[in-house]
């Protein structure tokens, strides 16, 4: 028999609990993500019209302007995509830590295309710092209550933390030392 170190580990459901931070970045992701999905559609809904229009009143720079339109449309989706799997699921998710570097980038990069999605990112980004802490502080707030730094009442049997008082505020029994 040898001795195995037990490394005090918290469970995934507390390291990823959510917080009311993480609840209120959560709200704010969403809307600048709903927002940015009505631009975008109004951008690739606006490209659609103009290359219909353009069928019928072709102008001498037709190719370059549909490719450049595909390329807007591609970046549009794919700016959508990322945002929402790299942020605003993570949140969801309780995975603040990982979710914050993708929502400042995305806000940094939104600032550039509507300043108000831009903006919802940037204090969702503030909000997952504070989660994040929120979430630690909790995670520690476990640990603190492993087993083995708790101890039962003789009397009743209720648990306490070890030195949280000399007498049982249950029942009065004397706490073991
Ligand atoms: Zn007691």
């Amino acid at each position: 028999m040898s001795a195995v170190p037990v490394t005090p580990s918290v469970p995934w459901t507390v390291s990823h609990a959510r917080t009311t931070s993480g609840g209120t970045a959560e709200t704010l992701v969403l809307v600048g993500l709903i927002l940015q999905v009505l631009g975008g559609a109004l951008v690739i809904g606006g490209l659609t019209w103009f290359f219909g229009y353009s069928a019928f009143h072709p102008f001498p720079f037709l190719w370059a302007a549909i490719i450049g339109g595909v390329v807007v449309s591609a970046i549009v989706v794919l700016f959508l995509y990322f945002a929402y799997t790299l942020s605003y699921q993570r949140i969801r998710r309780g995975e603040y830590e990982a979710a914050r570097t993708p929502t400042l980038v995305i806000g940094i990069l939104s600032l550039f295309a509507g300043l108000i999605p831009g903006i919802l990112y940037l204090i969702g980004y503030a909000k997952l710092d504070s989660a994040v802490r929120e979430q630690q502080s909790s995670a520690t707030g476990y640990a603190a209550f492993t087993p083995g730094s708790l101890v039962a009442c003789k009397g009743c049997g209720r648990v306490y933390p070890i030195g949280h008082s000399a007498f049982c505020p249950a029942c009065g029994q004397k706490m073991a030392a």
